[in-house]
């Protein structure tokens, strides 16, 4: 199974001599053991087996191995959501008195998590941008500082992120580079493959891809040396939460993804439903095919809307003219996915004109699934805003967020020329 659309299919379940063909759910929350002592030995983590399901589910752990084949990690763990799985990623390797260094072009959720809810439990942050060079970057790392943190296309602003540009600054201060590889999602880009560490997902976006079940995973890549520093003591020495149990010792390459599941979510218990890992393996199944039709839709769109008279710009990292274009070619193979922004012209007063016109279209919170939706942010999410305060927050008051589904190209283009010939 050496081809990624293959391992979408097949990857994960494989079914025994007369068992399920297709992926069972394993709706229940604790396993059956003849001995106590098994239990004992899965408990002091000496034996693998699944015996509650806030740590590990059958379900779970197959569509866990499919989504580690996909990144080509050595294993991954399903969070309840995408936040979830960004938290639980940092929780596993900082506590109070740390710092990490982040994109400041990053899902609003993300930023807020970063800048709010760690700096109150004692995680400092440093905010860098896209466009600053190694050295700049270099220059803010500090003993204390963790991890380095990007998407590699972000949410909303379309940012590439230059993957071997952060993983290089990372390693030379034996820290890993954690990347959110929401949008491109394995089919697009394998960050691994550049130098990344740890990619989370939000898999509520194209990995489900249906808008049917939130979402989140964290996938290791095995490759980091947790040891090759005094950095980490929490994987490198004794763990008192585990009686004794020396992660890296005991888990090698997979130290960072077995603490994340033996403390981090046992403590906090951000667990995925297996009914939740059910419907994702479906949506996975077909991720090859989607995103190459998203990627193919998105850039047509793209496209159609730059030569359309009545809109003003827009903003598409797979158009040549485009300042991250050849980051997406590097990274993203020029499959930039199937978000577009753009900005019409005659301001918020014509965007909300055009939004109410779309008819295929829907306007909905949500982007990366198979159908057409776009979002104002200026009369939604950023409403309270004044114009003034939209440009200082980087939403131009004009600014249309569009998530191309997989719908024909020619009804979504017919969509947007009958809404565009409204205003
Ligand atoms: C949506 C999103 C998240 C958060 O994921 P949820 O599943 O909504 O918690 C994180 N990162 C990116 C890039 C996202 O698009």
């Amino acid at each position: 199974m050496s081809h990624i659309d293959t391992k979408c299919v097949q990857a994960g379940w494989t079914p025994k001599n007369g068992e399920a063909r297709t992926l069972p759910i394993y709706q229940s929350t604790t396993f059956k053991y003849d001995s106590a002592k098994t239990l004992g030995d899965l408990f002091d983590l000496n034996e693998s087996g699944h015996f509650y399901t806030r740590l590990s589910n059958p379900t779970l752990e197959a569509v866990e191995n499919k989504i580690a084949a996909l990144e080509g990690g050595v294993g991954a763990m399903l969070t309840s959501s995408g936040q979830a799985a960004t938290m639980s990623a940092f929780l596993t390797i900082c506590r109070a008195g740390d710092n990490i260094i982040s994109t400041s072009e990053i899902y609003g959720g993300t930023y807020n998590l970063f800048n709010i809810t760690l700096r109150q439990i004692g995680i400092d942050v440093t905010f860098i941008n896209n466009d600053m060079s190694s050295d700049e970057i270099d220059a803010l790392v500090k003993p204390n500082t963790k991890a380095i943190f990007g998407e590699t296309l972000s949410n909303p602003s379309l940012r590439v992120a230059d993957i071997e540009k952060l993983a290089a600054v990372a390693h030379k201060h034996n820290i890993p580079l954690i990347i959110d590889n929401t949008f491109p999602t394995p089919i697009n880009c394998r960050p691994f493959e550049f130098g990344a560490d740890i990619v989370i997902h939000s898999t509520s976006k194209y990995m489900d891809g249906h808008a049917v079940a939130l979402g989140g995973a964290v996938v290791d890549s095995g490759r980091f040396d947790w040891k090759a520093s005094d950095k980490f003591p929490m994987l490198c020495e004794p763990d008192e939460s585990y009686h004794g149990t020396v992660f890296a010792d005991k888990f090698g390459p997979a130290a960072f993804i077995a603490k994340a599941r033996c403390h981090i979510m046992r403590d906090c218990g951000m667990q995925q439903s297996p009914q939740n890992a059910f419907l994702l393996n479906l949506g996975l199944e077909t991720l090859a095919l989607r995103m190459e039709r998203h990627s193919q839709n998105g850039l047509s769109m793209a496209k159609y809307l730059s030569q359309h008279d009545k809109v003003a710009w827009v903003d598409y990292p797979g158009l040549e003219d485009n300042k991250d274009y050849p980051l997406a070619c590097k990274y993203l193979g020029g499959k930039c996915s199937g978000v577009v922004s753009f900005g019409v012209k005659g301001g918020k007063e014509a965007a909300v004109k055009l939004m109410e016109s779309l008819k295929l279209t829907a306007l909905v919170i949500h982007v990366a699934d198979a159908r057409t939706s776009a979002l104002h942010p200026a009369s939604t999410t950023h409403r309270q805003l004044t114009d003034e305060q939209l440009k200082e927050a980087g939403v131009q008051p004009e600014m249309i967020r569009l998530s191309v589904g997989i719908e024909n190209i020619e009804d979504i283009i017919s969509d947007f020329d009958q809404a565009l010939a409204n205003i």
